[in-house]
């Protein structure tokens, strides 16, 4: 047993833990649980648990079924509600999955796809830190405990209590995030009416991953405790902002300088932080398949609404696709990627990031100069005279995207890339079909 697993064991102890959930995520991003009693745990760490993949979204075909978790004990924590009758607590671990016929990492699972993407940037010399600013919507529940879109505040962009009236709710997130282990730097009301954003510090990619799923987890779960349904979609409500999560990331050098960071550059960005940034605006079509993953994230990617929908980067100005920060000290130049939003895998969305900034880094691709303008405010020639392109405008055209960028696919893995682009097809294509209420009010009384 690693020092690291009898920790855990211990803790298991003194935390009174009955029940341990063991986590991984499915190719979409949901969390899937498979739960022990705590009893079991030191087998969970030393032989690991077996499961039936083939129920899992896009794992993989009956005849190859069988998987195995391994926990990572670093992620143990206990979880800040009670889910078992006899007051003792539970926790999760997250785990790795394994293909237990050839008893490598499966590569259908998200998480080895990051560990890969990091492994690429170890391999040229760098550490990759990251951190997200998911945004989502607090809406009240109907009689039924059905989420509505109604919002149970009248608050704006920072504004302070009493108008503000989820800032309980809000408080008693973070309180569960902080036992949950994050650091939590800030939270604020966002734009849009029952819109928060609350902010966790950077950290390592793979540990920034974990916690955006854990965040999404406890977000919901203790909203749901408010008798509040808490909502990562993109856009639940029409022309009013939508929730993005934007992205930080920078590259560390193994003994532990920012390679991002240049004195003497007029933007304070090194050489490889705009070549990275190149990589990402070469990519950025495809990567939206990954970053924006749904129908719905291009409802949020117009114009007016602090979401990008142009390729270019900025010093300044949010609507660009990526923005570099204002940094008070070398340790933060970063930079931003604006267009990610949190209904994304967050585990394929920075891998998919790392290895378009990474492409970027090899091929010494060059950044054009940062767009200081508002670029929703351009017309088509203007754009034209930047060189500046768009974004994918719906799922069906990032997909194709997606399939035309090697890049991006190798990104992912065969497996994932292509029962990814199987579901999302089929996401568009079963929405296509549909008929919207805005057709139903366009047409049904004038035709
Ligand atoms: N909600 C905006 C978006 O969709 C961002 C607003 C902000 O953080 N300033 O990205
Ligand atoms: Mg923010
Ligand atoms: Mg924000
Ligand atoms: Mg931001």
């Amino acid at each position: 047993l690693s020092p690291e697993a009898q920790e855990v064991l211990d803790e298991i102890e003194e935390e009174n833990v009955d029940f341990l959930r063991l986590q991984f995520t499915d190719i979409l991003g949901t969390v899937k649980n498979v739960s022990i009693t705590a009893d079991q745990a030191e087998k969970a760490f030393t032989e690991g648990i077996y499961f039936d993949g083939s129920s899992i979204d896009g794992f993989v075909r009956i005849q190859e079924s069988d998987m195995r978790l391994d926990p990572d004990p670093t992620t143990f924590a206990v979880l800040p509600w009670r889910e078992s009758v006899e007051g003792g607590s539970s926790a999760r671990l997250i785990c790795d999955v394994i293909n237990t016929s050839t008893g490598e990492p499966f590569s259908g699972d998200p998480r080895g796809v990051l560990k890969d993407a990091i492994q690429r940037a170890n391999d040229l010399g760098y550490e990759v830190n990251a951190a997200p600013e998911p945004e989502f919507f607090l809406f009240e529940e109907d009689e039924d405990g059905r989420a509505t879109t109604k919002t149970n505040d009248a608050g704006g962009y920072f504004d302070l209590a009493p108008k503000d009236l989820a800032s309980d709710v809000r408080r008693d997130i973070i309180y569960g995030l902080e036992e949950m282990g994050f650091n939590i730097e800030a939270s604020h009301h966002e734009v849009a009416q029952g819109q928060h954003e609350i902010n966790f510090t950077y950290d390592d990619a793979l540990t920034t991953a974990d916690n955006v799923a854990t965040f999404r987890s406890v977000v919901r779960a203790i909203a749901a405790e408010h008798d509040l349904h808490a909502t990562f979609m993109p856009k639940p409500i029409p022309r009013i902002n939508g929730s993005g999560m934007h992205t930080h990331i920078s590259l560390f050098t193994e003994d532990g300088e920012n390679a991002f960071h240049d004195e003497d550059d007029e933007f304070n960005l090194s050489e490889e932080a705009k070549q990275f940034t190149a990589g990402i605006l070469e990519h950025a079509p495809a990567l939206a398949a990954v970053t924006n993953p749904t129908v719905n994230s291009y409802k949020r990617l117009v114009p007016g609404y602090e979401a990008p929908v142009y390729v270019a980067w900025s010093d300044r100005n949010r609507s660009a696709l990526i923005r570099k920060p204002a940094a008070r000290t070398p340790a933060a130049s970063r930079i931003e990627a604006r267009f990610p939003d949190p209904s994304c895998n967050p585990y394929l969305a920075l891998a998919a990031l790392i290895h378009a900034g990474l492409d970027g880094i090899e091929k010494e691709l060059e950044c054009d100069d940062p767009v200081r303008e508002n670029i929703y405010e351009f017309d088509e020639q203007k754009r034209e005279e930047y060189g500046i392109t768009t974004l994918p405008e719906n799922l069906g055209e990032a997909v194709d995207a997606l399939e035309a960028d090697e890049v991006v696919q190798d990104a992912l893995g065969e497996h994932v890339f292509e029962n990814f682009v199987e579901a999302k097809r089929q996401e568009h294509k079963e929405y296509l079909v549909d008929v919207s209420q805005w057709e139903l009010d366009q047409y049904l009384e004038k035709f």
